[in-house]
């Protein structure tokens, strides 16, 4: 007899980026999928992980993280935000941003309540809130700009609203949100008791002279938020998956009793290299806006003779791309299309939609060096 399992999950496939990855490597296709770059990550960093292994610190971290970490997220924190942050009780190390998010989700989220979310949103918000027994209300963000319809945002609110996540710079379409934009924010959820879920992993890619604006700046929405980053994005080693939340001590405790028994802990040598070289390159975010808007710019420039049609993104190292001036085939399979014909793997946009737009949009990662930018628009420009 064979078992049969009732899936919690039964909408949930594999991932695309799995799924655009595998195809990119069967056919040898240039990978601006899936988001990592190609490039290293700097010496100084990578020596000290080697120097922590190698020192024997190889066993389980503090279950928040490694204090000299806490302690050096708490400095940045203040810096960037001028929030005062307690290390203690306000920052919590977790194994990459997603485990952060889910710990969130988990945490918060009852059978019944209601999340809202803004589509096209990040695809592991709505599997986690479906496991806590929640719905996603997901409001669309319109083409071109993809901004919040904060209206729509006002009619969707109702006594089960939980939670809202948002997601600034956005993932896919590069948007940001503006300072009027967490105004209109804390109108809204001034006197309920709806809790917010900001994923700010790419806060320190926005260009163009534009500022990222945390929730952790606004008073009134920190008091209400988990605030998400990840080191993955920042030091250029999605693979380390190390991430934090920063939250006041009331959520930071409940997140620690998921975090806790979700994980226990982050990888200890990682933590330690990262708490050193944030000490011994405090300055290192602060030429990440340039470096990458350099890269945006690059990508571009050479997409510029191409049927693609598009607007340089404003933040994240994705750059949307309209071709419908090419195809009027469905994003799955022109994304497939394009790395299995053409060489370059993309990621479709309608998988992060509940109702998927007419327009169609392809997502190219530009985390890669000149040279990989360049060899992939040439083929682009051939199309
Ligand atoms: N949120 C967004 C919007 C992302 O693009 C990513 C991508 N990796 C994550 C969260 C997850 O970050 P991490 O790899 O640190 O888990
Ligand atoms: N965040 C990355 C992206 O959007 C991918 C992370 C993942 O593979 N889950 O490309």
């Amino acid at each position: 007899m064979s078992i049969t399992i009732n899936s919690k999950l039964p909408a949930v496939g594999t991932t695309i980026f799995t799924v655009i990855g595998e195809l990119a490597n069967r056919h040898q296709a240039i990978n601006l999928g899936q988001g990592f770059p190609d490039f290293s990550a700097p010496q100084a960093l990578l020596e000290r992980v080697d120097h922590h292994i190698r020192q024997g610190h190889n066993q389980y971290a503090p279950m928040a993280g490694v204090a000299r970490l806490r302690e050096a997220i708490a400095a940045k924190i203040e810096q960037s935000y001028g929030r005062p942050v307690s290390a203690d009780r306000e920052v919590t190390v977790t194994p990459g941003a997603t485990v952060a998010l889910y710990c969130a989700i988990t945490a918060c989220v009852r059978p019944g309540d209601e999340v809202i979310v803004f589509d096209p949103a990040y695809d592991s918000y709505e599997p986690a809130i479906e496991l806590s027994g929640g719905r996603a209300v997901h409001l669309p963000l319109l083409p071109p700009a993809f901004a919040v319809d904060w209206q729509r945002v006002k009619d969707a609110i109702t006594p089960r609203t939980r939670m809202i996540i948002l997601n600034s710079p956005h993932n896919p379409t590069g948007a940001t949100l503006l300072a009027e934009d967490l105004a209109t924010l804390a109108e809204l959820v001034r006197d309920t008791d709806i809790l917010l879920l900001s994923d700010e992993v790419y806060e320190h890619l926005v260009y163009d002279g534009v500022t990222h604006q945390s929730l952790l700046q606004h008073d009134e929405l920190a008091a209400r938020a988990f605030v998400v980053f990840s080191f993955g994005k920042t030091y250029h080693v999605t693979g380390w998956k190390t991430g934090y939340c920063i939250a006041p001590a009331a959520l930071t405790a409940e997140l620690r009793k998921v975090h806790q028994y979700v994980t226990f802990v982050a990888v200890t040598p990682i933590q330690l290299a990262l708490a050193d070289f944030m000490q011994s390159c405090p300055q290192h975010h602060q030429q990440l806006a340039a470096f990458y808007q350099r890269k945006r710019d690059l990508f571009c420039e050479q997409m510029a003779g191409s049927r693609f049609h598009f607007s340089p993104a404003k933040g994240t190292f994705f750059q949307l791309m309209d071709y419908s001036e090419i195809s009027d085939q469905e994003d799955l399979a022109m994304a497939e299309w394009l790395t299995r014909e053409q060489g370059v793997a993309a990621i479709p946009v309608s998988v992060f939609y509940e109702e998927p737009p007419a327009a169609r949009y392809v997502r190219f990662c530009f985390a890669k060096e000149d040279e990989t930018l360049i060899r992939a628009a040439e083929l682009l420009c051939r199309i």
